[in-house]
């Protein structure tokens, strides 16, 4: 089967670029392998709510179509948002379709699933950043008998067997699962590597309202000073709840939860920390200062009305002989929960444009060791707002003019440019 251009998958990225497409008149399809919204009905644990407030996540033609515009959806919200959207915008969607193979065609790309094959001018990789867990490869020293979870695989405190639980990553996942699991009542442990502390709000705003209008979440892959970093910046340690509280290593340490520096190893069973807590803390405290002098400096230049004076949080209080080594098994952790981030799964990809770490190389999401094939959804692929959902508006509508013009180039060198695409 031809069609001028395949996306792949269903989930807001891929949607937002099949409302573009449709807008463009850009005849196409979207192969999705399970249902639309696929990774956040069957990847995320049962109490997980955006960390994004509802006002923020917006789609190209759909706002939050909610009252609660300060509030933070939870799963089945997101996941009747996102399918309310694909009905909304008629979404040429073929659920249950897994694409196994990308290769290179004489018309573009060739795609294969396992329901027949599509050939195409232009791909648009929609596919997901989070597919994997990113998990070390110290895991395999763990001892057998500690049972091992990912973000992917954990759901709710209540499966988890007995005894402590160590919680190793700090970022947003990790400081959620921590609190999580402390409050269903087990000693949790929590490994801190390098994090982003920020508030839930600041001078009573939300901390998503400063980014947004102070230009924080405006800055582009081509004006940041060391992008190969940034892209791997972890998420900010935030979590969206009802009572829009802030999440922080001090409030872990007040309810109770143990706090160590990062896993370096574990051998015959202890693991072992690194003794930098105290100074990777400080840096995450000098960075969320830095950021709000900045939010700071924004009001007095710009005159914003902002009625609480700027304040500054509690440094990051750490115990002045951190622990460095904990026996696993004596120590009762019956579980590791490795909140260690993720990365995207591209094994079907058959075209040599992904680098040594499985990411694809692309400048703001155009491969341009392929010429026609784009990807979505990656962290600060176009501005720190492609992080977010909110970030595939501007990100698919730059990147649908890129590829309209690809199909136009293309055109233009072929024979018969009315039957490769729909364009009238
Ligand atoms: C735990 C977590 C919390 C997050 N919280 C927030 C938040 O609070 N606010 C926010 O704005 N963003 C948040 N994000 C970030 C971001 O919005 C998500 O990563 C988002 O899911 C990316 O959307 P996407 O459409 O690019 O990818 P996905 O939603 O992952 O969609 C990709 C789709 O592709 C399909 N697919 C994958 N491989 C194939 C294949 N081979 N063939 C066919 N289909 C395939 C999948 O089934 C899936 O449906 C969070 C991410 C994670 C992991």
């Amino acid at each position: 089967m031809y069609t001028t251009t395949v996306i792949i998958g269903a989930g807001h990225s891929g949607l937002s670029m099949s409302r573009r497409l449709t807008e463009r008149s850009i005849e196409h399809v979207v192969l999705e392998r399970g249902e639309v919204a696929n990774s956040w009905r069957k990847e995320r644990w049962d109490s997980l709510r955006l960390l994004t407030p509802n006002w923020h996540s917006h789609l190209p033609g759909m706002r939050y179509p909610g009252n609660d515009l300060d509030g933070f959806m939870g799963m089945p919200e997101l996941v009747e948002f996102i399918d309310s959207y694909a009905a909304a915008i008629d979404a040429p969607v073929h659920t249950q379709t897994t694409v196994t193979r990308v290769a290179v065609s004489s018309s573009g790309f060739q795609v294969t699933t396992d329901r027949g094959e599509w050939d195409c001018t232009a791909l648009v990789i929609a596919s997901g950043a989070a597919n994997i867990a990113d998990v070390p490869s110290v895991s395999s020293a763990v001892p057998n008998s500690i049972e091992m979870f990912t973000p992917l695989t954990y759901r709710s405190p209540d499966r988890l067997g007995k005894g402590g639980v160590l919680v190793v990553g700090a970022s947003a996942t990790g400081i959620q699962l921590a609190d999580e699991i402390h409050r269903s009542g087990r000693p949790v442990t929590i490994a801190v590597g390098e994090h982003v502390r920020l508030p839930r709000t600041y001078r009573g705003r939300d901390i998503f309202w400063w980014m947004d209008a102070a230009g924080v979440l405006d800055e582009r892959h081509d004006e940041v000073d060391d992008l190969v970093r940034a892209r791997h910046v972890p998420s900010p340690q935030l979590i969206g709840t009802p009572e829009h509280r802030s999440l922080d290593l001090n409030l872990l340490a007040q309810l109770g939860v143990k706090v160590v520096g990062r896993l370096g190893s574990v051998k015959d069973g202890v693991a072992q920390f690194s003794g930098g807590l105290a100074n990777t803390c400080r840096l995450a405290d000098l960075k969320m200062n830095r950021l709000l002098n900045r939010f700071d400096d924004w009001v007095v230049d710009e005159n914003i009305d902002v009625v609480e004076p700027p304040h500054r949080f509690e440094p990051t209080s750490v115990p002045s002989a951190p622990t460095v080594e904990i026996d696993l098994r004596r120590d009762g952790i019956g579980t590791i929960v490795w909140a260690t981030g993720y990365r995207p799964d591209y094994s079907w990809l058959d075209v040599p444009v992904v680098d040594r770490k499985g990411r694809i190389r692309h400048h703001g999401g155009i491969v341009r060791d392929a010429p026609g094939m784009y990807v979505l959804g990656e962290t600060l692929l176009r501005t720190r707002r492609s992080s977010y959902i909110a970030g595939a508006d501007q990100d698919t509508c730059e990147l649908a003019n890129h590829l309209y013009e690809h199909l136009d180039g293309h055109e233009a060198g072929s024979r018969d440019p009315g039957a490769h695409h729909g364009m009238s």
